[in-house]
């Protein structure tokens, strides 16, 4: 099974992937966290990256699409996965396309999870994450056991950088410019669902297992 998530940024995109991934047993690929990851490890694909995420920009499209198709050509994804965070402009769409026409495949569903603007900012300046093995959580809607400390591996909980407030407006402006034009795009190729965001986690989560089966 092959899934995109689509969503504006917080949307809740991570957080259903993570619970996709675990119900349907596919990797979890998210681009954002590949790129956390490289500049956690002072990568040069790390640097680059950098530049463009403290901005809210996002990173050009030759890199992020090299970076991605490397990593569904692994083992594990011979049976699928779960996208989030990629495809984020429609070249990104059409590369991934092509390739997997290519192998005479296709993306099963696009799920995209509708959250207004409104509650976006909020949910990003609530938003924490693990520094280690990329949990995130909420400090009102989705709190870890202990304050600042992740569930699953004790590891110290942040903000992100890129979810300060100014950086969150950035974002959503990107996101309306060149992101939001995919829901046309996979809506003219038949695979795209839209569920509710803006309910609790479990309910939207039980919304996309409907669609999913
Ligand atoms: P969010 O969880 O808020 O949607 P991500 O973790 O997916 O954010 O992405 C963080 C940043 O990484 C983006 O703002 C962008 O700079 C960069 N990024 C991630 N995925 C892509 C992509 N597919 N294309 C371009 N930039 C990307
Ligand atoms: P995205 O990957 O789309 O950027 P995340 O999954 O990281 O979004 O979620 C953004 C923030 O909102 C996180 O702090 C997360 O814990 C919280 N969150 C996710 N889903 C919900 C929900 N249904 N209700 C309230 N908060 C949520
Ligand atoms: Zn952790």
């Amino acid at each position: 099974m092959k899934i995109i998530m689509l969503g504006a940024p917080g949307a809740g995109k991570g957080t259903q992937a993570k619970l996709i991934a675990e119900k349907y047993q596919v990797p979890h690929v998210s681009t954002g966290d590949i790129f956390r990851a490289n500049i956690k490890n002072g990568t040069e694909l790390g640097m680059e990256a950098k530049k463009y995420m403290d901005q809210g920009q996002l990173v050009p499209d030759e890199l992020t699409v090299r970076i991605l198709l490397d990593r569904v050509a692994q083992e594990d994804c011979k049976n699928g996965y779960v996208l989030d965070g990629f495809p984020r402009t429609i070249p990104q769409a059409q590369v991934l396309d092509e390739a997997l026409t290519k192998q005479g495949e296709e993306i099963d569903y696009a799920i995209n999870v509708d959250v207004p603007d409104e509650n976006i900012v909020r949910r990003m300046s609530g938003r924490r994450a693990c520094v280690k093995c990329g949990a995130t959580y909420h400090i009102e809607h989705i709190p870890p056991k202990v304050e600042g400390v992740c569930d699953t591996c004790e590891s110290e909980l942040i903000l992100r950088d890129d979810d300060k407030p100014e950086t969150v407006q950035n974002r959503l402006k990107v996101y309306h410019d060149q992101t939001q034009p995919l829901i046309d795009f996979y809506t003219k190729k038949g695979v795209l669902k839209t569920v509710d965001g803006t309910v609790d986690m479990q309910d939207v989560f039980k919304a996309i297992t409907d669609i999913l089966g």
